[in-house]
């Protein structure tokens, strides 16, 4: 996983002024693997426990692209909101910012290896791209 979700949704919540509360929970197999509670002074993203990490991974990132398109589109709720059902172009726009999220990682991480660079990232450019170690 070259990612750090984590590090992603804490460097996130800095620069936004809002933090980005992760939580795992055991959540039943027959409902949605993530949910999103949005308040005023923060949002948290719960996630299914009892899954892989890669799939929580990918749950994290979708849940964080709902942040990303609300924030983008100034539709971040004022009042507190647990959203577990969107519209499909909601979903849409959360599953192509994970997606990215994701691809951009997957890509950096293949460049560096590619390219033969053995030597270690400037602390500010690797905390920037919230990789983690491999
Ligand atoms: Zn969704």
């Amino acid at each position: 996983m070259p990612l750090d979700p984590a590090v992603l949704c804490e460097r996130l919540g800095e620069f936004r002024g809002t933090p980005i509360r992760l939580m795992a929970w055991e959540l039943p197999t027959d409902g949605p693997f993530g949910m999103l509670i949005s308040r005023p002074h923060e949002d948290a993203i719960i996630y299914q426990s009892h899954t892989t990490k890669a799939h929580q991974a990918h749950i994290v990132l979708h849940e964080l692209g709902h942040i990303i398109a609300y924030d983008l589109a100034g539709e971040r709720p004022v009042a507190t909101q647990l959203r577990t059902c969107y519209s499909d172009r909601d979903e849409r726009d959360a599953e192509v910012i994970a997606s990215t999220i994701m691809c951009q990682a997957i890509l950096a991480t293949r460049r560096t290896k590619r390219y033969g660079i053995d030597e270690p990232w400037r602390p500010s450019v690797y905390n920037s791209l919230v990789l983690a170690e491999s």
